[in-house]
């Protein structure tokens, strides 16, 4: 049966393909179909798993000293009971057996069924025991992952064959180093259930260029393995089961995006100025180095902003050391061809975890926490360590520090004099770097924003976070679709801020960007124009999109505009004042 589900539009275009379901807590494990014939063995393994935890239990609850707490028993007891109940491997064999899944991701998609029934119940003592058959489940989902060291590589992890490239992944929700992982696989769309259009994961996909809707609630419980869906990245739309005339309208739809894309490839070699001849620069925003190629051949005049952390945060391996981050900052730099490079510190915590199982200081899942520059501050030695990378790799071009998140005067000292640290640290071994590199502080936080001079004074770029800002400024998680309508980029109060920062800064002839998400959003463009906006960086998929809007623009006509638009304070008023500034 046809139906339709609906979520927060991220990435433009549409898709037409085959759901691969990937169940909740399956990105903790590998996930991948198993070849045809290979059912038994794969059910094997996990009846193997389960043996294994059984011993590990029995011998725990032998070995228990004679003064341990009578709980310790019981728990050990109650833990043997759900292992020993063969429901809990029933339905696991049973995927394996008819769908194919690995044992890993058959358990947890079996878990997470539980739990949801557990999340249900009303009585607090039954409540409880989801705890316990997560625990049991997680020993069994351990034994499995020690088994699979020896006969996975991670490259077998949802390799493109398995999946064809019409595939197209539903989540719960993918943290967004999940989702670069799947950047070398021939996927065609996403589909999460959670998320907002800002959150990392969106900007991922984003990056990506192809179709992807978060948001989608249900999406994850309503779409089964295998189901035909179209999704329209543009509209935020979800078609499952289509009948072959919805399929065959959408199959012109997509055709017809291709040849606009296509046909916006004209743009890449003209200037980018306005109607009115003011010069915009377009910069790129960045994850992986290899994304500069595309950055430069679409006309991008330099990376306004390098998420380095994306290099730190594979869960499998460790964090990379002085000289591979130097390897990987120095490939931007020579990518660029003598282009400026912002390769921003590392922003981890929120919904960036840090992979690593090190003693390294836990990073904040809030969106408030332990974050972007003030991990960094609590862990010197590893900001050190980027600081020397980014400096050896500014003797071969234009590599700029970027810092995130400053608010307060000691985090900006501080920072300064770590910059500082790093240089002397080189200097003493003799290696090159160049003693002059800029450094630029992101307005990401709206105290930064209203005391704008004391960035002013001590760095030498701005860049506006415009994600974070707005997240910050309106009190909204920006990765939580349960508040994403109030996520509002057209705030009277942003677009005040806004304003004042990029006057601030241009009237102290400091160079300031957006970098953040409404930099790349074509129906932005003339809006930011308007508010005296010059630099833009946004993802490369964006950058012809903006200048098409760019070419069309009058700066000089959008300014007399803006005053109306930033006076006006009721809805109705706005969108009056915007309609004449767009018209
Ligand atoms: C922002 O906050 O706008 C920004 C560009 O940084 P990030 O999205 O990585 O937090
Ligand atoms: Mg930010």
């Amino acid at each position: 049966m046809t139906f339709a589900l609906h979520g927060i539009p991220v990435s433009n275009g549409i898709a037409i393909g085959k759901a691969v379901l990937i169940s909740r807590a399956a990105l903790e494990v590998s996930h991948y179909l198993i070849e045809v014939g290979k059912e038994e063995a794969e059910a094997k393994k996990l009846l193997d798993a389960f043996e294994q935890v059984r011993l590990e239990l029995a011998q725990l609850r032998q070995g228990l000293p004679k003064d341990a707490p009578q709980e310790m028993a019981a728990f050990l007891d109650v833990h043997g009971m759900i292992l020993a109940d063969p429901a809990l491997a029933e339905k696991p064999l049973k995927l394996i057996r008819t769908q194919r899944l690995n044992a890993a991701w058959a358990l947890t998609t079996e878990l997470n069924d539980l739990l949801e029934q557990f999340a249900e119940i009303e009585d607090a003592y039954l409540k409880e025991r989801a705890n316990d058959i997560r625990q049991v489940a997680e020993r069994v989902l351990k034994a499995l992952n020690a088994q699979q060291k020896e006969t996975l590589s991670d490259s077998d992890v949802l390799s493109p064959s398995d999946v064809g490239a019409d595939a197209i992944i539903v989540a719960h929700d993918i943290a967004p180093h999940d989702m670069l992982r799947f950047k070398e696989h021939a996927f065609t769309g996403f589909v999460t259930d959670l998320g907002g259009k800002t959150s990392h994961t969106a900007i991922v996909a984003r990056s990506m260029e192809i179709p992807a809707v978060v948001g989608v609630r249900h999406a994850s419980e309503m779409i089964r393995h295998g189901d035909w869906l179209v999704i329209d990245g543009e509209h935020g739309v979800v078609v499952v089961a289509p009948d072959e005339q919805l399929l065959s309208e959408y199959r012109v739809l997509q055709e017809k995006a291709i040849q606009a894309t296509s046909k916006l490839q004209e743009l890449k070699h003209s200037r980018t100025t306005t109607v009115d001849h003011v010069a915009i620069e377009l910069l790129a925003n960045i994850e992986l180095p290899e994304d500069a190629t595309q950055a430069v051949d679409l006309g991008a005049i330099g990376v306004g902003l390098f998420r380095s952390e994306f290099l730190f945060m594979d869960r499998k391996q460790a964090l990379p050391d002085e000289e591979q981050q130097y390897q990987e900052y120095r490939r931007v730099v020579d990518l660029m061809h003598g282009l400026p490079v912002n390769i921003r510190t590392i922003d981890v915590g929120a919904d960036k975890a840090l992979g690593s199982g090190s003693d390294l200081s836990e990073t904040g899942t809030s969106p408030l926490g332990l974050r972007a520059i003030r991990w960094s501050l609590t862990e010197p030695e590893i900001f050190l360590t980027q600081l020397r990378a980014i400096l050896r790799a500014s003797a071969h071009g234009q590599a700029r520090i970027m810092i995130p998140m400053l608010a307060h005067v000691k985090e900006i000292d501080e920072t300064l004099r770590l910059i500082e640290k790093a240089k002397q640290q080189l200097h003493q071994r003799g290696q090159a770097f160049n003693p002059n590199i800029q450094v630029g502080a992101m307005i990401e936080i709206p105290a930064a924003a209203l005391v704008l001079p004391l960035f002013i004074n001590r760095f030498d770029f701005l860049s506006i976070g415009t994600n974070d800002l707005i997240q910050y400024t309106l009190a909204i998680d920006r990765a939580d679709h349960a508040v994403a309508h109030l996520y509002d980029p057209f705030h009277p109060a942003i677009l005040n801020l806004l304003f004042s920062i990029i006057d601030q800064a241009k009237r102290s002839n400091i160079p300031v960007a957006v970098c953040g998400e409404m930099a790349g959003d074509p129906s932005m463009t003339k809006l930011l124009l308007g508010l005296g906006l010059t630099d833009f960086s946004m993802h490369f998929s964006q950058l012809l999109l903006v200048k098409r809007e760019i070419l069309k623009a009058d700066v000089g006509l959008l300014k007399s505009r803006i005053g109306a638009v930033l006076r006006a304070i009721e809805p109705e008023e706005q969108a009056a004042a915007l309609e004449i500034l767009l018209s």
